[in-house]
């Protein structure tokens, strides 16, 4: 694993997710190595050659950076993060993310933390200072022995289900956010059932195959579930209509349960 600090220019940047304002990423790269991950294509902007997944650089001067006296930010959402994982486990050491956090208390923007890991929780005391704050934990994989290939350092789902109950616990509003949608292996209807009693809203995202990771998805496939390949390469092939039918099967069970909701098909984007 390849571990440098580095110095940042800025560290608010302007958002181009779909419905946000700004984003503060205080690494590049991100350790959690995920095998779908599109944040990948930083690579190319920080002539990093490295596998992804093996490289982190850390913004060590991220903190300072964020101004003291200002109403720029107030009301306005924050993502952290959209290109790497803010509790990614380099964070237990360096404690980035949560000085970034501290900084931003005065300021009082919408904080939405995602992170696929449960180290989040210790940055509850922080959360609670803010009047709007959504922490989202992210997974779609529930089985061990399948989450540990496609998300090798991420934590287990069980783990990220306790994160949820002990945030919910503390009152900080929750957002499950079920991604990437693998087909047939993802079962979404289950993960609601199980855990809507401390979520406060589901964010849905199908597996997009970029060219960049569709070789890596399809060994996987191959090695773990041979029989979805085919299945696969016709959801992913030009006319298929696959995601739209899931996304109107995924509205109505929302609906139907009187679950809050958001869907990220179709993406043109972005992250975590
Ligand atoms: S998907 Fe998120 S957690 Fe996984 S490697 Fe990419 S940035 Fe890290």
């Amino acid at each position: 694993m390849k571990i440098k600090k580095i110095k940042t220019k800025s560290i608010i940047v302007k958002s181009n997710l779909p419905d946000g304002n700004f984003v503060i990423n205080p690494y590049v790269g991100c350790t959690h190595g995920c095998k779908y991950c599109y944040a990948r294509f930083m690579k190319r902007f920080t002539s990093h050659t490295e596998p992804w997944g093996s490289f982190v650089d850390v913004k060590i001067n991220a903190p300072d950076l964020i101004p003291k006296n200002t109403n720029k930010y107030r009301g306005k959402s924050i993502t952290i993060s959209s290109v790497t994982d803010p509790y990614q486990p380099i964070e237990g050491k360096y404690k980035l993310t949560r000085k970034i956090i501290e900084r931003l208390i005065p300021l009082q923007p919408h904080l939405n933390l995602i992170t696929k890991s449960d180290l989040v929780v210790r940055d509850i005391d922080l959360f609670k200072q803010f009047k709007n704050c959504i922490v989202a934990l992210s997974f779609s994989i529930t089985d061990e022995k399948l989450r540990k290939q496609i998300e090798p350092l991420s934590s287990p789902a069980e783990q990220k289900i306790n994160a949820l109950k002990e945030l919910h616990k503390a009152k900080i509003p929750t957002a499950l956010f079920i991604s990437p949608i693998f087909s047939q292996i993802t079962d979404w209807e289950k993960i609601i059932n199980q855990t809507k009693s401390f979520v406060d809203e589901y964010w849905f995202e199908n597996l997009n195959l970029y060219p960049s990771i569709k070789s890596e998805i399809f060994r996987f496939l191959r090695k773990n579930r041979p029989e979805l390949v085919e299945k696969y390469k016709k959801i992913y092939s030009k006319n298929s209509n696959y995601w739209d039918i899931e996304e109107n099967k995924i509205k109505e069970f929302c609906k139907k349960n009187k679950v809050s909701y958001k869907i990220y098909f179709h993406h043109k984007r972005k992250d975590t």
